[in-house]
């Protein structure tokens, strides 16, 4: 998918099977429609334009498409994400577009977050319970307090 120019990334999506083309004669079969970034959205944007019937070239500025969510290797061979990503969403139609895409290497995983904050642990994302809980009306309304640490 990825033709790599330089420094420079093009992502072609030809138009997917099994969605409606676009109506003979429009003019939006003959032009590609441009997406500027290769990260999640601009990725997310070419893959549903090319379902739509779309033609669309996918620019990204970088060599390797991903944007912040990518994973590089170095030069072992040892693949890092950027930043240790996981996937959650309230939204179903996001959900399935995901679970759309990876199918059968969608993994689920039980994981519990905590942000570490002046000698407690709170909850993440963030309970509104459980962060008034321990760090207390002094500390969540005192702006002195969050800076000077407190504690
Ligand atoms: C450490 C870290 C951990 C994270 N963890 C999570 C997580 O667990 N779960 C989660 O949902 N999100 C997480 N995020 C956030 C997530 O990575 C971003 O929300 C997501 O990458 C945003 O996607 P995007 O496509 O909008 O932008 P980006 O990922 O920033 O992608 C933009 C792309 O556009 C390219 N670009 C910019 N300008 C141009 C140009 N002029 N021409 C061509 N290309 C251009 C850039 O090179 C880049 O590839 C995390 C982020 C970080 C940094």
């Amino acid at each position: 998918m990825g033709k790599g120019g330089g420094m420079a990334t093009t992502a072609e999506f030809p138009a997917l099977p099994g969605d409606a083309p676009a109506p003979a004669g429009d003019a939006r079969d003959r032009k590609p429609y441009v997406v500027i970034g290769g990260g999640p959205a601009g990725l997310t944007a070419g893959y549903l334009l090319a379902k739509a019937g779309r033609r669309v070239i996918v620019f990204e500025a970088d060599e390797q498409v991903g944007g912040l969510a990518k994973t590089v290797v170095d030069a072992d061979g040892y693949r890092f994400d950027l930043g240790g990503h996981r996937f959650f969403t309230k939204a179903t139609e996001v959900n399935d577009l995901w679970l759309e895409i990876m199918g059968d290497e969608f993994l689920m995983r039980p994981r519990m977050s905590r942000i570490f904050w002046n000698g407690k642990y709170l909850d993440y994302p963030l309970k509104g319970t459980d962060v008034i809980k321990k760090l207390g009306p002094v500390e969540l309304f005192c702006p002195a307090c969050r800076t000077c640490g407190r504690r």
